[in-house]
């Protein structure tokens, strides 16, 4: 069932404290039949109210491990919840509340354009090893599992690689590009052997791809692209002693420029070792910088650039209730059986390698 939109409407339209107040009834009445996981670029209304609430890696092992009654509701794009719907047990049913927020950059790799240019890049000899990040769809997990890969999260990205390179002379990563790059270097690799494979080029741009031990799928995050070098100037300029911190979808100049890389879990870590007193400017989308400000108070904690993942957003506490209240009739999401099979083998190899 997709509620009509009607029912949204009637849904929007009450005020937040009762939203909360009866999604909170119905968490108590359900108990330990309903698990809600929320990524942490969800809203502070939506996350306060979630059973686990962590990035995309920490969410695929709380579906593993969640012991408990039948449904899942997962508050976060698409891919995170096909995911969950792969990790979670046969008997288990994955409901997400918003089925049309998918996430942009996973959308960018299609299994179509992925198996063309598979195709033309193993001709270019070298054993090529597939790794996709998290931020994928369910048919390039597959993909990547049945051909021998794997995924990789912000957090192992550089394990990943390791893991990668004992298996092959050269990695084909995607879709994010910059995740990609970041990597690349921190691993060691220079930049004349990284090749760029563009899916909107008929030969993928025409790179030198022989010679490549990194190939990069044209791709990436809209909100972590926004961010540039010259934000962190200015930072730099009106508050010499504040600390940057980043995220690794973020392009490599910005990176470059950051006191601090890393996942949205190290994120967090990050700002949890600084003094009451500090300046944090943060690289990465709002809503998580919002909880960090709400959580420490007494420092000053910033967007380094306006950054709202419109996608995530599109999970409103209207719809977390329609859901809630509707467990059985609801969408279950739905993998079909040979891509969650090498999907999830390539998921478990991802979870042994962090
Ligand atoms: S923040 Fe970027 S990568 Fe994350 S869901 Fe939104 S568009 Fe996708």
């Amino acid at each position: 069932m997709i509620p009509a939109p009607e029912r949204i409407r009637e849904y929007e339209g009450l005020p937040e404290e009762i939203l909360i107040s009866r999604i909170a009834a119905l968490r108590d009445r359900y108990k330990d039949n309903v698990c809600v996981l929320a990524h942490l670029y969800q809203r502070r209304s939506i996350s306060q109210l979630a059973n686990f609430v962590g990035d995309s890696y920490g969410l695929s092992r709380s579906a593993a491990n969640f012991k408990g009654g039948e449904y899942i509701v997962f508050c976060g794009v698409r891919f995170m919840a096909e995911s969950a719907a792969i990790l979670c047990r046969s008997d288990q049913h994955v409901l997400h509340p918003e089925p049309e927020a998918g996430c942009p950059m996973a959308d960018m790799a299609s299994i179509e354009e992925t198996s063309r240019a598979w195709s033309a890049l193993t001709r270019t000899g070298g054993t090529l090893v597939p790794v996709t990040y998290m931020n994928s769809t369910a048919d390039i997990k597959s993909f990547c599992g049945e051909l021998g890969g794997t995924i990789c999260t912000s957090s192992n990205a550089l394990k990943t690689f390791e893991w990668a390179f004992k298996r092959g002379e050269r990695v084909f990563f995607l879709p994010d590009e910059h995740l990609g790059r970041n990597t690349a270097k921190q691993f060691g690799i220079v930049p004349d052997d990284i090749a760029t494979w563009d899916p909107n080029k008929p030969d993928g741009g025409g790179e030198d791809y022989e010679s490549a031990k990194v190939i990069l799928w044209r791709g990436y995050c809209p909100v972590h692209q926004k961010f540039t070098s010259r934000d962190v100037e200015h930072i730099r300029r009106f508050y010499p002693d504040a600390k940057v911190v980043v995220h690794p979808e973020c392009p490599q100049e910005v990176v470059d420029r950051a006191d601090a890389v890393g996942s949205t879990d190290f994120i967090g870590k990050f700002v949890a070792t600084t003094k009451p007193g500090d300046k944090i400017f943060i690289g990465t989308e709002i809503n998580l910088v919002q909880n960090l400000q709400t959580q420490y108070p007494d420092r000053l904690i910033a967007k380094l650039h306006r950054s709202l993942c419109l996608t995530m957003y599109q999970i409103s506490l209207a719809r977390l209730l329609l859901t809630l209240e509707n467990l059985e009739a609801f969408d279950r999401v739905v993998v079909p059986n040979k891509t969650a099979h090498f999907a999830r083998v390539a998921l478990d190899r991802m979870l042994s390698i962090h």
